[in-house]
């Protein structure tokens, strides 16, 4: 019998497999996507945030773990597990070397409005290379990889792991860890978490999802079916406002619209609905496809002007360009006068004050709602641009309830041979908001918890059977 049954094929479930056999353990991998879309969302991913207490080879001056927490606590609005999310942090501080052995490859931060060169570490070659360094390093080491292998449901035992199925093949294992991502490409659950909304429209039927299109939710739904502890609310999520034209599934990275906070954002209606300049961009552009959820149609337009371009990184599709204002309206299919109306308040409102987009300057509207609070700067220098936006979901928070030591949860009882890494459980630490990079803290501590339990796990179940 396997040791290590190790279920997803992302960060969360290559971490884990791989500490698994460091540790000595005999490991399968079942990876639900063919081989040539492996890698779940991690494949999209391109850093990772990291407490440090001095510069670090790709990373700038210091990140200590206290700024990192009150970071987690503020965008979680407290939603968040302290003892889970320090375990993440510090575990973040010394993690890469480990990733490093595994051939993962680092580069400083891209420019852009993401200001992450003291925070994030940014992976050589993206998260695509970053899986298959992986990938190339457990084949190495004799992990067993299956592919096109979805695995439907467990079989349990008082909480403890017994066998998976994929179809009708029951595979048994000591030891087992589940690590097969949120359910955010789940669109029927989807409905049901979201529901109909005062317009009578459901609103995830216009979601679009960011990433991997084998996050189903299959055995999120089924672990919560036979009873494990769950947490975490099912609408919140890591929402992106996106391009209006990226695909259903896995449009990435390219898709994001990154200029919110350099100009306005209005809605089908063309007014303005939130503070567009309320904080550093990766602080919060993880709020804005749930803004965009909430308005009419859920879709929203991201206005800019000349003096924005080359401040972000430009989308792959060009936005819609204009010589003025109502004739970018024209375009959009906005109401022109509405639409003028909201940009002269806007314009009007705007505060002379020292442009810089690289601290919280002091460019901030007057008597307007919602304010602009920084960046804000008329638009009014042709050419004019604009993007329509979607909600783009990047993965859901409701997952498996779980502590330090990874462990799935029935009823309060911890079971001695199941464990959860990565977006399953990410809710423990994010029960709402985002900051740019956590989600991979998040999968490579608890993968690596995850992966070191199951091992110790498999060898104390083989150690009583030898003893029997
Ligand atoms: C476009 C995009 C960009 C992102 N950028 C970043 C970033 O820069 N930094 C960051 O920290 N986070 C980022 N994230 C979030 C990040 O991807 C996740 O937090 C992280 O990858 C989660 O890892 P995971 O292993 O839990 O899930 P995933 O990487 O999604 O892996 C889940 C795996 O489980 C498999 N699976 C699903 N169901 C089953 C089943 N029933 N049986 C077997 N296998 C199954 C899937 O095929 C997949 O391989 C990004 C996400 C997206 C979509």
């Amino acid at each position: 019998m396997i040791d290590v049954l190790v279920i997803g094929g992302g960060n969360a479930a290559l971490c884990a497999a791989l500490m698994a056999r460091e540790a000595g353990a005999s490991v399968l991998l079942l990876e639900a996507a063919p081989r040539e879309w492996r890698g779940g969302n991690s494949a999209h991913t391109r850093n990772l945030r990291c407490m440090h207490d001095a510069p670090q080879d790709v990373l700038t001056d210091a990140y200590p773990e206290e700024e990192f927490w009150q970071d987690l606590l503020k965008v979680t609005g407290g939603q968040t597990s302290e003892p889970l999310a320090r375990l993440a942090i510090r575990e973040s501080s010394h993690c890469r070397d480990w990733m490093r052995q595994h051939g993962v490859h680092f580069q400083p931060s891209l420019s852009g409005t993401l200001h992450l060169s003291r925070t994030n570490a940014f992976f050589m070659g993206g998260g695509k290379a970053l899986v298959n360094a992986y990938y190339r390093s457990a084949e190495k080491l004799g992990v067993q990889i299956r592919y096109s292998a979805p695995v439907d449901r467990l079989e349990l035992e008082d909480g403890r792991f017994v066998a998976a199925f994929v179809g009708g093949e029951r595979i048994t294992a000591k030891a087992c860890v589940l690590a097969a991502g949120g359910f955010e490409s789940n669109r029927d659950w989807m409905r049901e978490a979201w529901g109909q909304n005062e317009r009578g429209e459901w609103p995830s039927d216009n979601f679009l999802i960011r990433g991997t299109r084998f996050n189903q939710g299959v055995l999120l739904k089924h672990l919560l079916d036979a009873g494990a502890d769950a947490i975490g609310d099912p609408t919140q999520a890591h929402m992106v406002a996106i391009d209006a034209r990226a695909p259903l599934y896995d449009g990435g990275i390219c898709t994001r619209i990154d200029c919110v906070s350099l100009g306005v954002v209005v809605n089908r209606e063309a007014r303005r609905f939130y503070d567009e300049g309320e904080d550093f961009w990766p602080k919060r552009y993880a709020i804005w496809g749930r803004l965009v959820a909430q308005q009419p149609g859920q879709v929203g337009y991201s206005i800019i002007d000349a003096k924005a371009i080359g401040r972000f990184m430009p989308p792959v599709f060009p936005g819609v360009q204009a010589d003025s204002l109502p004739e970018l309206a024209r375009k959009l299919g906005l109401d022109e006068t509405i639409f003028m109306q909201t940009m002269n308040d806007y314009n009007a409102a705007c505060r002379v004050g020292t442009f810089d987009h690289t601290v919280l300057d002091d460019c901030a509207t007057e008597a307007l709602s919602p304010a602009k609070t920084h960046w804000a700067r008329p638009i009014d220098t042709a050419p004019f641009y604009g993007y329509a936006l979607k909600p783009g979901v990047t993965f859901t928070y409701l997952g498996l309830k779980t502590d330090e030591t990874a462990a799935v949860r029935f009823g309060g009882v911890p079971s001695d041979n199941l464990f959860v890494a990565g977006e399953m459980m990410a809710g423990n630490v994010l029960g709402k908001g985002y900051t740019a990079g956590v989600g991979m803290s998040i999968g490579t501590a608890f993968g690596r918890i995850a992966g070191t339990q199951s091992a110790r796990a498999a060898m104390k179940s083989g150690a009583i059977r030898a003893a029997a």
